[in-house]
């Protein structure tokens, strides 16, 4: 008998408060079906929900496709069926930005930050030739799938204002934002030289905010990105903050996938420390 997702996310608390460290529960989801990650990684279950998914998944097989919504569990393969279909040479001229179609494989390399990624209808790569984990291919089809309705609109929102945020804000706010100003507090020059050094460029413009670093990012073609960041005053008691700003015409892009590509770039950044 296959598993049910759907069972195994019901009994979910649906709070999407990202403490199993996914940003949401329907994330989690596909760490249980595959045993990767027990129910007890939610802390917010009670002893008999913990039971009753051990059963479910004891009784299954992991095999079974299921869409909740328009997430589905099994994200990687229902993203690489979304651009099986695209004409990659099409998508790289869409794109711009410095893709480059290769007719030999039929792929598409493609900047990221300051990096070249060579991704075709199979899997993606990064410029060392290394399989990129299944989370961040999964967030770059899924970018692909969508590429073509992002039209960039220079107008900035905050994560919270993007369409369909409200559920998955507190994770970004508290997971993504939260380890920007906890590895920066007291080194905003260091948040600079790592942004700096993967392509991000110091926004000069005084009237955008009073921010202590101000600093623009094209993530990904089509897909800009500001961060702003108050450095901590510790004789006032004031913790530093970081803000990402996202141009507004990024909302076609699924949130989990863009909360994947940020979370990687500030990967990237605490490790350029
Ligand atoms: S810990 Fe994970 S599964 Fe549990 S409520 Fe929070 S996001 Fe959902």
């Amino acid at each position: 008998m296959a598993i049910s997702s759907l069972e195994i996310y019901k009994i979910l608390p649906g709070t999407n408060c990202g403490d199993c460290g996914h940003p949401t529960c329907l994330s989690f989801v596909n760490d249980l079906i595959f045993q990767k990650k027990p129910p007890e990684a939610c802390p917010h279950l009670r002893q008999a929900d913990i039971q009753k998914i051990k059963d479910l998944v004891r009784s299954g097989s992991s095999q079974k496709l299921e869409s909740y919504g328009e997430v589905m569990f099994h994200p990687l393969e229902t993203a690489l069926k979304r651009v099986q279909s695209l004409n990659f040479s099409y998508l790289s001229a869409v794109m711009g930005g410095g893709t480059i179609y290769q007719h030999e494989n039929n792929s598409l390399v493609v900047p990221y930050l300051n990096s070249l990624l060579t991704i075709t209808k199979n899997e993606a790569r990064d410029e060392a030739g290394h399989l990129l984990p299944p989370g961040f291919q999964t967030a770059l089809y899924n970018y692909l799938a969508t590429v073509q309705k992002i039209h960039p609109q220079n107008t900035w929102v905050s994560f919270k204002e993007l369409p369909g945020a409200v559920f998955l804000s507190s994770y970004f706010v508290n997971n993504v934002e939260g380890m920007v100003s906890g590895q920066f507090s007291t080194r905003s020059d260091l948040l600079l030289k790592s942004a700096v050094s993967l392509g991000g460029q110091v926004i000069e413009n005084e009237n955008i905010s009073p921010a202590d670093v101000k600093l623009s990012f094209i993530l990904i073609p089509k897909v800009n990105i500001r961060l702003l960041f108050w450095d901590s005053v510790p004789e006032e008691g004031l913790p530093a903050v970081a803000t990402f700003l996202f141009d507004a015409g990024i909302y076609q892009l699924d949130l989990e996938s863009l909360t994947y590509l940020i979370e990687e770039l500030v990967k990237r950044l605490i490790a350029a420390l």
